[in-house]
């Protein structure tokens, strides 16, 4: 019995997928989206099948997880039981630093992060309670978005802050996307043929939320996302790095109330702020058709981007390589060749022909000469998911 269900519960949706774990395939996979709104809708595809569509109001999580369990079950996709469970939970605080066996003092600590993380440990926590009362005997472990980033030394996650506040607020730079982090380092250090605990890794996860990760030795000693996921890197719709008193400036100048406030740095800012879209393909697009706001946009995403590499590999003090992964990493060549512009100095070369070659394996784009190794490597937040499941479920 090698079955896995990934679980992702959102505020007003549920993804999932089931693994086989003896030969790591996928097979069933599934998306509940709009619980509680009109037109909810279900799509779970088996093998490589027409998906399944169903249609119809779900007003609730219980509802919705009714529904995915017996989608799941008609597919004949949970015959024999499960090895386990692993739910996806975006805040562990500074509690968790490794994916957690679930029971009620581990319910507990995820509650207790709430404060942090109020628009998503709530849905995660309803989804490990609907699914622990639905499979009795099934093991369930939290695997935490913020956990690879635990190891990250003082100096890299305190704020400047007086120390009494920030402590009893625990106000600290925790670090997100951990899991797809730690999955491409393990695949960059493979594709290299060299030991994860000796390698030294830039990982770059630049989807419609972006971070940037200092890995040494298969352990993060900093991230560009922070206290929230907000710092750091231009996304998709948030700003990521501001002088914090441009926050206060549009209270009291813009007359800005703290929601909308929030709201405009969250949802409106980053490539769509800047340029009214959030798809890259679409910046990419305007920018190749000589519009000169989308090609400065992509020069302040990228340029972004390659300060965070300088300042990593200082961090560092030795880079082996440079790993691209998430929507935008691994599929647009023109960021990958701007973030990597005018480092040649630093040992960082991209080739041209290779960068433009399209591919779902992992692959170096970097010249046979450069001293780091340029890598695309595809995440897989999912399957990372379950193999910590697993391998948390094994563990005595
Ligand atoms: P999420 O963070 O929602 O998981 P993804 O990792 O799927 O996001 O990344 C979404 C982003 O990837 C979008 O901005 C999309 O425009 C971008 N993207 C997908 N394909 C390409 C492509 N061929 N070229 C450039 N950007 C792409």
């Amino acid at each position: 019995m090698s079955k896995v269900l990934v679980l992702n519960t959102g505020s007003s949706s549920i993804r999932y997928q089931l693994f086989e774990m003896d030969d790591r395939t996928v097979l069933a996979s599934g998306l509940l989206e709009r619980i509680g709104e009109d037109g909810s809708r279900l799509t779970q595809t088996i093998g490589g099948a027409e998906p399944l569509v169903v249609d119809g109001r779900i007003t609730d999580h219980q509802e919705g997880f009714d529904r995915v369990f017996r989608a799941l079950r008609s597919s004949g996709g949970l015959p024999g039981g499960l090895a386990g469970i692993g739910h996806r939970v975006v805040h562990g605080g500074e509690r968790f630093s490794a994916p957690a066996r679930i029971d009620d003092e581990v319910i507990a600590a995820i509650r207790a992060q709430v404060p942090l993380a109020p628009l998503h440990n709530p849905s995660n926590l309803l989804g490990i309670e609907i699914s622990r009362a639905a499979f009795p005997a099934a093991p369930q472990v939290a695997v935490f978005d913020t956990a690879f980033h635990r190891t990250m030394p003082p100096r890299a996650y305190r704020y400047a802050l007086p120390r009494d506040l920030a402590h009893r607020l625990h106000i600290r730079r925790y670090g997100f996307h951990g899991t797809s982090h730690a999955h491409v380092s393990r695949k960059a250090a493979e594709h290299l043929g060299r030991p994860l605990a000796e390698v030294n890794l830039v990982t770059m996860h630049l989807g419609n939320g972006a971070s940037v990760a200092a890995v040494a030795g298969g352990r993060c000693i900093d991230t560009s996302m922070g206290f929230t996921p907000l710092e750091g890197l231009v996304m998709g719709t948030r700003s990521g790095d501001l002088d914090p008193a441009i926050v206060l400036f549009l209270h009291r100048e813009a007359r800005l109330s703290l929601d909308e406030i929030d709201t405009l740095l969250n949802t409106e800012s980053g490539m769509r702020g800047l340029t009214g879209v959030n798809d890259m393909r679409q910046v990419e697009r305007r920018a190749a058709d000589g519009d000169r706001v989308a090609q400065e946009a992509l020069d302040v995403y990228c340029y972004r981007i390659r300060k965070y590499v300088g300042a990593y590999a200082a961090a560092l003090g030795r880079l082996d390589a440079l790993v691209f992964t998430a929507g935008v990493g691994e599929n647009s060549v023109v960021v990958r060749a701007g973030v990597c512009r005018g480092l040649e100095r630093f040992g960082i070369r991209v080739d041209d022909a290779r960068n433009r070659l399209r591919s779902r394996e992992s692959r170096t784009v970097s010249t046979g000469d450069s001293t780091v190794a340029v890598l695309v490597v595809p995440t897989d937040e999912e399957l990372e998911i379950a193999e910590q499941t697993l391998a948390t479920v094994g563990r005595p």
